[in-house]
C-alpha cells in the first residue's frame, strides 16, 4: 500500500489523481489531501476518501471545514492550514509520496518541504521546479527522495530515459499541442478575449495552465522544467508542434535512434506512472487506436508568433533568480488577463519588461527564491 498526499485535490490533476487512486483501492490511500478552499466538493472528498489531514491555505477555510463536519460522527480527519499543515503531513503523516498539484508558485514550499521530509515528490506543480530547480534537485539528493514528474511531457521523457543512457543522450524533443490559435494571424493576438484562450483543444485543465498552453508559456516553462529534471542544457531541448497529442514527448540517443511515448490524451496515464513507478497499473488508461488517429503531423514552432519560447530560453540561459522572476511574473499578467486588466499580446510583453529590469542574484537557499518571487511581483506591479 502506498500512502499518497493530494495536494490540490480538488483541481483537475487533483481529481484525476483520486480517480486513479479510487481505481486500486488495494495499493494506494489518499492518506492526505489539500485545497485552497473548503467547498462541497472537498467535503465529499473527506467523507470519501476518509483521509487523516485535509490541508487548507488559511485558517478561516480550515475553520468552515471543521465547523462543516462538528456533527458528522466517523469522520477523524484533522484540519489544518498553510506552510504549518503542510509541514506536519509530510514529516508526520506517514506518508510513501507527496502529488504536489497545487497550481502556481504557491506550490512552491510543497514541494520544497516534501523533499526536506525525505518524501518522494510527484510533480505535476512545473511552476516549483522552474523557480528552484537546483535547490529541489540538491534537496532531494540530501534527504534521499526522488522527483518523479507528472507533467505528460516529461513523464513521457522520464520513460523514454529509461531506454538508454544519460552519456548517449542527444537531445529531449518537448512536444506540444499548439494550442488553440496556433493557426491564427499574429496581427489578431490583441483581440484574443479570456473566453477564447480558456478554449483548449486538446486538455481540459485548471486556468493558469490553460492561459500559458494558449501563450506557449507553458511549452516555455516545460523547457526549463526539462533542463533542471534531467540535468540537461538548454540547447540539447527542443519543441516540435504536434496537433494530435498523441505522442508526448521523445528523446533521440546518439545513434540516431528517437524513443517516443505515446498515449491518450490523458493525465491519469502520467498521474498513474509516477504512483505505480516503476512498476504500472493495468487497465490505466485505454490505449490509443493508431489506425484511427490516421496520421500523425510536426511542425517546427513560430518563435516570432510564440515569444514565450525564447523569453524562457533566455531565462534558463541567464539562469539565476531568472528562470523564477520569469515564472513569477507570467503568473502575475495571466492573473492580470483573466481579470480584463491587459490584452493576450501584453503577456509576454510585459514578462519581458520584468526580465529587462530586474537584477539578477544567485539562489543559494530556498529563503532566497523567495525573495526572487517578491521582487519579480514588485517590479510586475510597476510595469506599464
Ligand atoms: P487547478 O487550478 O485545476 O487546481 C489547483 C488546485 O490547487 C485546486 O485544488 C486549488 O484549490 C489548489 N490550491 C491552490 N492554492 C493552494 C494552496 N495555497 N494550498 C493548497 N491548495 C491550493 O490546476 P491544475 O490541476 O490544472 O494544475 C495544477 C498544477 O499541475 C499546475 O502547476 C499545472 O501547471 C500542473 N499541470 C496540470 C496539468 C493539467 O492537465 N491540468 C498538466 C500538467 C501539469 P482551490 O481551487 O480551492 O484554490
Ligand atoms: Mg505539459
Amino acid at each position: 500500500m502506498r500512502n499518497i498526499f493530494i495536494a490540490g485535490s480538488t483541481g483537475s490533476i487533483g481529481k484525476n489523481a483520486l480517480n486513479v487512486i479510487a481505481g486500486y483501492p488495494d495499493k494506494l490511500s489518499a492518506k492526505a489531501i489539500a485545497a485552497g478552499h473548503f467547498t462541497d466538493e472537498l467535503k465529499e472528498q473527506v467523507l470519501l476518501f476518509k483521509p487523516s489531514y485535509c490541508v487548507l491555505s488559511t485558517k478561516a477555510e480550515s475553520n468552515k471545514a471543521k465547523e462543516s463536519f462538528k456533527n458528522i460522527k466517523g469522520v477523524k480527519t484533522k484540519f489544518t492550514f498553510g506552510e504549518e499543515g503542510f509541514r506536519e503531513v509530510v514529516l508526520k503523516g506517514d506518508l510513501e509520496i507527496v502529488l504536489n498539484a497545487i497550481s502556481g508558485s504557491s506550490g512552491l514550499m510543497l514541494s520544497y518541504m516534501s523533499l526536506a521530509a525525505g518524501k518522494d515528490l510527484a510533480l505535476a506543480n512545473k511552476e516549483s521546479m522552474v523557480m528552484a530547480g537546483d535547490i529541489l534537485n540538491k534537496t532531494a539528493k540530501s534527504f534521499n527522495a526522488k522527483i518523479i514528474p507528472v507533467d505528460s511531457e516529461h513523464s513521457a521523457l522520464f520513460q523514454c530515459l529509461r531506454c538508454g543512457a544519460k552519456s548517449d543522450v542527444k537531445k529531449l524533443i518537448l512536444t506540444a499541442s499548439g494550442g488553440p490559435f496556433y493557426n491564427k494571424d499574429k496581427a489578431d493576438f490583441k483581440n484574443i478575449t479570456v473566453d477564447m484562450a480558456l478554449n483548449h483543444p486538446k486538455w481540459k485543465m485548471g486556468k493558469k495552465i490553460t492561459i500559458d498552453s494558449s501563450t506557449l508559456a507553458n511549452k516555455g516553462l516545460e523547457i526549463i522544467e526539462a533542463c533542471y529534471l534531467f540535468n540537461i542544457d538548454e540547447k540539447q531541448v527542443d519543441v516540435l508542434i504536434h496537433p494530435q497529442a498523441a505522442v508526448h514527448s521523445m528523446v533521440e540517443f546518439n545513434d540516431g535512434s528517437i524513443m517516443a511515448q505515446m498515449g491518450a490524451a490523458d493525465m491519469k496515464g502520467p498521474i498513474g506512472y509516477a504512483l505505480s513507478y516503476p512498476r504500472r497499473f493495468k487497465g490505466l488508461m485505454k490505449p490509443i487506436n493508431l489506425a484511427e488517429i490516421g496520421r500523425l503531423d510536426f511542425f517546427a514552432p513560430d518563435n516570432e508568433k510564440f515569444p514565450f519560447l525564447n523569453l524562457a530560453r533566455y531565462a534558463i540561459k541567464t539562469g539565476k533568480s531568472m528562470p523564477a522572476v520569469f515564472c513569477v511574473a507570467n503568473e502575475f499578467f495571466v492573473n492580470s488577463f483573466l481579470e480584463g486588466k491587459i490584452s493576450f499580446n501584453k503577456i509576454a510583453v510585459n514578462v519581458d519588461k520584468v526580465m529587462q529590469s530586474h537584477k539578477l542574484f544567485n539562489l543559494n537557499a530556498i529563503e532566497d527564491v523567495i525573495e526572487a518571487k517578491n521582487q519579480a511581483e514588485s517590479l510586475s506591479k510597476q510595469v506599464r
